[in-house]
């Protein structure tokens, strides 16, 4: 059996490496210290957490919608009840619209996808080179790893970088951009109401979810997942790591303004900063396969700004290696 590597945990790689270990020898390399990337779940004490990147699934294509459903009864996936408040005059609420969420945490289905399969964390790959058939990969602790195929999962400004020796014109020269999000956890005074998220009208606060709605665990406190809106993160991200504090108490005062729960106390604060968030175009192409060389690429980023988008592009990734 051929030796594959994948690169990223997130839903495009764990999808694909888990299709691909039907056939192949499969490692995973992934950067961080757990399963998920941008839909990762911020696990603190006793269990309780945040969603701190993907904040739900809506599926929209029968296929995907399928696969959810069999994830449903599998306990994998559950619905997000509760009252989602839309503080907009410009949108209107959809009731019937699916809210999806992991019963553990959102990176539920990578872990469901990757349970059987070699991954190694705290892995950053850093250059990729072509020695005869093979690839070899060199990650930033100092280790060498050598594969005969290659599957990058990663947003694109990183695939490029990794892969631009190797990539036809036509697709390096792609201009894929992607918005960045700053996101606040934080734990407050607990407040009775039925609120389970807010999606906002606001040039600086894009949405709030309260993670307790989601009964993983029942707290004395409420927790908030507070996100920003894109085009504030794109004018603050370079400063984010600098300001953290200031943006962090920035962040939360607006949203307590604007749901007007009242919030009074903070036990708790956290804020991360994703320079690559979510792309708003999609591409002509839904994966990218080169034979010859034996290396592809999968992500959200071909279709757009969706997690269901990098199921689809593993899933198109798969087709065109085994066609
Ligand atoms: C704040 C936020 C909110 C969102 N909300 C929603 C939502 O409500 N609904 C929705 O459908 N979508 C949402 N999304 C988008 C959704 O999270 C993504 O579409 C999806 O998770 C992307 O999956 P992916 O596997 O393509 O990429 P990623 O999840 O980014 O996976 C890439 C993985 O590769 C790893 N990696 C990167 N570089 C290297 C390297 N050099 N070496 C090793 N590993 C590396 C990363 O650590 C990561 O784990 C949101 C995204 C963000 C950031």
């Amino acid at each position: 059996m051929k030796n594959v590597c994948v690169i990223g945990t997130g839903i495009s790689g764990s999808t694909i490496a888990n299709l691909l270990s039907k056939k192949y020898n499969v490692d995973v390399y992934e950067k961080a210290k757990g399963i998920g990337g941008r839909s990762s779940y911020r696990r603190y004490l006793n269990n309780f957490g945040f969603d701190h990147g993907l904040q739900y699934i809506s599926p929209k294509t029968s296929k995907f919608k399928k696969f959810c459903y069999s994830l449903q009864k599998k306990r994998i996936l559950k619905n997000w009840r509760g009252t989602h408040k839309f503080n907009s005059n410009k949108v209107l609420e959809n009731k019937k619209h699916t809210k999806l969420i992991g019963v553990k945490g959102n990176n539920a289905i990578s872990k469901y996808l990757l349970k059987n399969i070699n991954c190694i964390f705290g892995y950053e790959l850093f250059k990729i080179e072509r020695i005869k058939k093979n690839w070899k990969l060199s990650f930033l602790n100092g280790d060498v790893k050598y594969y005969e195929i290659l599957i990058i999962s990663i947003p694109f400004a990183q695939s490029k970088k990794l892969l631009i020796n190797f990539l036809p014109n036509f697709f390096k020269n792609k201009n894929v951009k992607m918005d960045a999000n700053i996101t606040v956890m934080t734990v407050t005074n607990k407040i009775k109401n039925n609120f389970s998220s807010f999606l906002f009208d606001d040039e600086v606060i894009g949405w709030a979810a309260k993670e307790n709605s989601k009964n993983r665990f029942k707290h004395k406190y409420d927790l908030w997942t507070i996100q920003s809106t894109f085009k504030w993160a794109n004018k603050n991200i370079s400063k984010y790591k600098s300001n953290k504090k200031r943006f962090t108490n920035f962040l939360i005062n607006r949203f307590n303004k604007l749901s007007k729960i009242n919030v009074n106390k903070i036990y708790f604060t956290n804020i991360h900063g994703w320079l690559y968030s979510a792309n708003k175009k999609n591409l002509e192409i839904q994966s990218f396969w080169s034979n010859s060389l034996k290396v592809g690429i999968c992500g959200d980023w071909f279709g757009g700004p969706r997690y269901e988008n990098g199921w689809i592009s593993a899933s198109d990734l798969y087709k065109k290696m085994t066609n």
